[in-house]
């Protein structure tokens, strides 16, 4: 059996890091809302009235499942929506002028990150070792009481290493700065909890969970008094816009489905990945795993074939059946080696040959075997070539 997202499109999808298909819970609760919420959840009258009751409801799942108070949930667009206003409501709030954030996080919180400097804010970079794992001895180093926030992913979305964000957290403390953790590739994949977390921001998405695009969330600590980004009255003042309660009720089912298997999810993507890991390994010739040795998600295999290009084994695997990603998507099309790579110390070559393999709850061990299947049909040719060659 292949997974029903594999079914729908015709092929095995390995690349849930960076989307996932809506779950069917998800799209009935979107179509339920367009069809009895549509009322603006802003006005006074009754189906006002209902439409801020559902929001209501919706929030309250949400918020469960993130472990928030629900007063302490604001919907936005999406995680990138949710980073921009954690740094930039950080940096307002504070008066300070300097930031310090992962060398691996997200390409948009890297844009933001360039366009703060063009502005005269400092922006540091934490560093990662060759596995991947931050430095705290250097996140250590780098704090200062000139720090408006302290910005760490909890999961990379591209070797799905998973960072110290407590300890991050605790260092940020120490030096009156904010944190902010995006979560957004760990909702769905790891146990979380914005409570437990030490994190006073927190941002995630609910299109990698099985909920749809264009909404998600950030988690601002009670006491915390971030300004907003977007102005205007919705969300306790601190996102205006219409809210898009469709999305956020999709988003709220998606969490219920997690919530309530998540452990089992866990376990299931996490024997799969093992199953992908050394299926390949066993089969190909030049495997190399990226942060092998470090804590990752259960659903995510960054590795590279030898040195094959990623474009090219991506090209083989697509024709047969398998796809798949070169690190994050928002840059793939691109000809620019992956920053994450390049920050674990990778060559420009290693890091332009990194394929993402990322499963999801529901990929199957056969999808798991078709892909080993094909890579070892498309690849193992050219990496016997590979090997002639250099013999
Ligand atoms: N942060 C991380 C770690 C991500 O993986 C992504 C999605 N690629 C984002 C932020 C952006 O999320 P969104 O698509 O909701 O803006």
């Amino acid at each position: 059996m292949t997974s029903p997202a594999a079914q729908a499109a015709n092929v095995v999808y390995l690349d849930h890091n960076a989307t996932t298909r809506p779950v069917p819970e998800a799209v009935a609760a979107m179509v339920q809302a367009l069809q009895a919420s549509w009322a603006n959840p802003s006005s006074a009258h009754g189906p006002g009235q209902d439409a801020r009751r559902a929001l209501a409801a919706a929030r309250a799942r949400v918020a469960a499942f993130l472990g928030c108070g629900a007063a302490e949930l604001v919907f936005t667009s999406g995680a990138t929506e949710a980073n921009h206003m954690a740094l930039l409501g950080a940096l307002q709030m504070s008066g300070r002028e300097r930031i310090l954030m992962s060398a691996v996080e997200h390409p948009g919180s890297q844009a933001l990150a360039q366009r703060l400097r063009g502005q005269g804010v400092k922006v540091d970079l934490i560093p990662v070792d060759a596995q991947g794992r931050l430095s705290l001895a250097a996140a250590r180093s780098l704090i200062a009481d000139d720090v408006a926030v302290v910005s760490v992913m909890g999961a990379n979305n591209e070797t799905g290493v998973l960072m110290p964000v407590a300890e991050v957290a605790a260092l940020a403390r120490s030096a009156g700065a904010l944190m902010h953790v995006d979560a957004t590739q760990l909702a769905g994949k790891a146990p979380l909890s914005f409570a437990a977390s030490g994190a006073d921001l927190m941002s995630v998405s609910a299109h990698k969970l099985g909920g749809p695009k264009g909404v998600g969330a950030l988690m601002v600590r009670k006491g915390v008094a971030l300004p907003a980004l977007l102005s205007g009255r919705q969300e306790r003042n601190r996102r205006g816009g219409t809210e898009n309660l469709p999305g956020i009720a999709g988003f709220a089912a998606a969490c219920d489905r997690a919530a309530a298997t998540l452990a089992a999810d866990i376990r299931h993507m996490a024997a799969q990945r093992a199953r992908l890991e050394a299926g390949l390994a066993a089969a190909l010739p030049g495997v190399h795993v990226y942060g092998a040795e470090a804590e990752r998600l259960c659903n995510t295999l960054c590795l590279r074939f030898g040195t094959l290009d990623a474009e090219q084994v991506l090209m083989k695997l697509e024709r047969a059946g398998i796809v798949a990603s070169s690190g994050a998507a928002c840059s793939a099309g691109g000809t620019q080696p992956s920053h994450v790579l390049l920050a674990m110390g990778e060559s420009p070559l290693h890091a332009k040959a990194a394929v993402r393999l990322s499963l999801g709850f529901d990929t199957t061990a056969a999808d798991i075997d078709a892909a080993i299947a094909a890579a070892t049909q498309e690849l193992l040719p050219l990496l016997a070539d590979g090997l002639a060659a250099a013999a």
